[in-house]
């Protein structure tokens, strides 16, 4: 699973030289700090990272129930 979020399309903020924010919800990636939960309620990119996040989880086989019995299984 990823930690930090920093695949994003990152705007930059014309009063800070070396600042930049996210386009979606408009905070800046200093305050974002890669953490998705850092980003707006409403925020598209969040939204759209947790349904990844949720099918991700739901797809994939969890690590907590891996047997090494079942590992001729695997692909
Ligand atoms: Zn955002």
């Amino acid at each position: 699973m990823k930690t930090f979020y920093i695949d994003y399309p990152q705007k930059k903020i014309e009063e800070h030289q070396y600042a930049y924010r996210w386009a979606e919800c408009k905070i800046p990636t200093t305050v974002i700090f890669g953490l998705l939960e850092n980003h707006a309620q409403d925020c598209e990119y969040r939204a759209q990272q947790r349904k990844w996040m949720q099918l991700e989880a739901h797809l994939k086989p969890h690590r907590a129930h891996f047997d090494e019995s079942h590992i001729n299984e695997v692909n």
